[in-house]
């Protein structure tokens, strides 16, 4: 792939890119929760692996740690074999903002910009030169097929369209791995397939994707799956 430059160096891809060892993530309280209990787990570059289980067996948290958003209660979490548990929050903002894609169950578009203008927006926190935005903006709309959307709202488009606007946006700064949170679960079946139908396309073209569901439809479009249960994995297929 040519057609995007990354936003930011980022060198020799790293495998495995994800190494997971021993990681649990217990939430204090009144009533402690065990959300992740002694989690290991590697992800590879190209890799299209789906995390599926049933309302609250830990999906949402571990992929909160995957991003960088969250942090383990103990265990290591290596990404591009830096070990992140021993990192400042700038340094995991970092990394984050460049080798991180996001998408979203609600898509999380800002309405009052236009579809190109929502893609930009990444590249900012990248650190990409202002000059240089909308041109990559423009070519990851390309990527999704939404080219001539560009100008648009996202309020006039579909959920299907505003949901590949939003994967434009998690492209568009070239990250090393793609997540995403139940992505179809606010789209009806043929958004539904659209969704899955780029993300085959993207996964053939190289980008390493990591998707909670829990609906086994999309879990099965994916290379391998994860099921966990009370924060445990239950099996790996
Ligand atoms: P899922 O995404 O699979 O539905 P979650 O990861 O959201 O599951 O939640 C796993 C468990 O952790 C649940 O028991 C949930 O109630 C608990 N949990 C999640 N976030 C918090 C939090 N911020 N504080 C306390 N408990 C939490
Ligand atoms: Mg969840």
């Amino acid at each position: 792939m040519t057609a995007l430059q990354p936003a930011v160096a980022s060198g020799a891809t790293y495998d495995p890119l994800i190494e997971l060892r021993s990681l649990r993530r217990v939430f204090p309280g009144a009533s402690e929760v065990q959300a992740l209990r002694s989690i290991d787990l590697s992800v590879h570059p190209g890799d299209y692996l789906a995390i599926v289980g049933p309302s609250g067996s830990g999906k949402s948290t571990l992929l909160n740690i995957l991003g960088l958003l969250d942090r383990a209660t103990d265990g290591d979490y290596l990404f591009e074999g830096v070990n992140t548990t021993s990192l400042s929050d700038p340094e995991r903002a970092g990394i984050r903002a460049r080798r991180i894609g996001f998408i979203f169950q609600s898509f999380h578009l800002l309405t009052e910009r236009t579809a190109v203008q929502n893609v930009m927006l990444p590249l900012a926190y990248a650190g990409e030169a202002r000059k240089g935005r909308r041109a990559l903006a423009e070519e990851a709309l390309a990527r999704v097929h939404l080219a001539e959307r560009a100008e648009f709202n996202p309020s006039v488009l579909s959920g299907g369209e505003r949901q590949r606007v939003a994967i434009a946006r998690a492209l568009v700064t070239q990250p090393a791995i793609v997540l995403a949170d139940e992505p179809t679960g606010n789209l009806d079946t043929d958004n539904t397939n659209s969704v899955l139908d780029l993300f085959d396309e993207l996964h053939a073209s190289g980008v390493t994707i990591c998707v909670i569901t829990h609906d086994q439809n999309v879990a099965d479009r994916a290379q391998r799956s994860i099921r966990l249960r009370d924060g445990e994995i239950v099996e790996r297929s």
